[in-house]
């Protein structure tokens, strides 16, 4: 992979997520189509990229120069259409540094398309890359990893992953114990024991695992049937956003459509045993979204239907 730019190391450890929009297939007077922003260290992660995407960001305060990967789920118009958009809007900001753009196969002609537009050259380059199940994207701290759904077109929920931390390294327990600063401290850290003549240090004397803590999980899932595999990947998320297009009276829309209904999607949360659900992507015949709240909250009370611009911090 090319180098990617790094924004703000001091960064604090927070993740901000923002929902950029929260309507499925079309817009409506207060919702825009589904796609959301997240921010860790000062670095915009995209996930979807519907139309009218670039100017909720603005609303929102999200760096269009401060994006490096966009991750999309599927290749429906509601998912992809601000794509060129965005792409004249970071050349017109002369953007320098390589965009990466990762969804499934197919991919590249996607973007090829929707750089066809007359004056549509961008002066960076857009680079494409297919995905399947598994490890996406793995940077510094954190990584991306995708996942199966059942739609009407291949399509894949995403995973946010911070990098958990094991504890902290008791530097000065560890010279007084005659370890010599270098790369000894280093096999600590990972949970190695090291050799100090014939003495064994072993990580848990200079470990404060007290200080350890799991990395932050945050996943998306547009657009989907609530069946497959699927709930076993989200083990340990603490954010889940989820589709949740109708209402219980409307399944049988749902089924026919691929998509899922609030209470269907508060039973997948439950069956994952996240910590928060978040609902999404809502049919325009949807007018309040508190009802599906409400029926989501009847399996699974940790469930929140999504504003546009809403942000959570996690
Ligand atoms: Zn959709
Ligand atoms: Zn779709």
């Amino acid at each position: 992979m090319a180098l990617i730019k790094v924004f703000g190391e001091n960064w604090d450890m927070e993740v901000k997520l923002v929902f950029l929009g929260t309507s499925g297939t079309t817009p409506t007077k207060d919702r825009n189509f589904s796609s959301f922003a997240l921010n860790f260290k000062g670095n915009w992660l995209l996930f979807d990229c519907g139309e009218g995407t670039q100017r909720q960001m603005v609303k929102a305060k999200v760096s269009y120069m401060r994006i490096n990967h966009i991750f999309l789920s599927h290749f429906h118009a509601d998912h992809i259409l601000g794509l060129p958009g965005l792409f004249a809007t970071m050349a017109l900001h002369k953007r320098d540094y390589p965009l990466y753009v990762h969804g499934p196969k197919g991919v590249k002609e996607v973007v090829k398309k929707s750089l066809e537009l007359p004056n549509l050259k961008p002066n960076f380059e857009i680079i494409c890359k297919e995905i399947g199940k598994g490890l996406v994207v793995k940077e510094k701290d954190y990584c991306v990893k995708a996942f199966e759904l059942s739609h009407s077109a291949k399509c894949y929920g995403y995973i946010f992953e911070e990098e958990g931390k094991k504890g902290t390294f008791q530097r000065e327990k560890a010279i007084k114990l005659g370890v010599p600063v270098g790369p000894l401290f280093r096999k600590l850290q990972e949970g190695k024991s090291v050799k100090i003549g014939k003495k064994t240090i072993n990580p848990g004397q200079v470990m404060d695992y007290e200080k350890g803590r799991e990395g932050k999980r945050i996943a998306f899932v547009t657009d989907t049937l609530p069946k497959g595999k699927y709930a076993t990947a989200l083990k340990g998320v603490d954010v889940l956003v989820h589709e949740a297009a109708f209402l219980e009276k409307d399944k049988e829309r749902a089924d026919e459509t691929f998509h899922s209904t609030a209470k269907q999607a508060a039973k997948v949360a439950e069956k994952a045993g996240v910590k928060a659900l978040y609902l999404t992507h809502f049919s325009s015949r949807e007018k309040d979204e508190k009802k599906l709240e409400n029926e989501a909250r009847m399996v699974f009370p940790n469930s929140i239907a999504a504003k546009d611009l809403m942000i959570v911090k996690v």
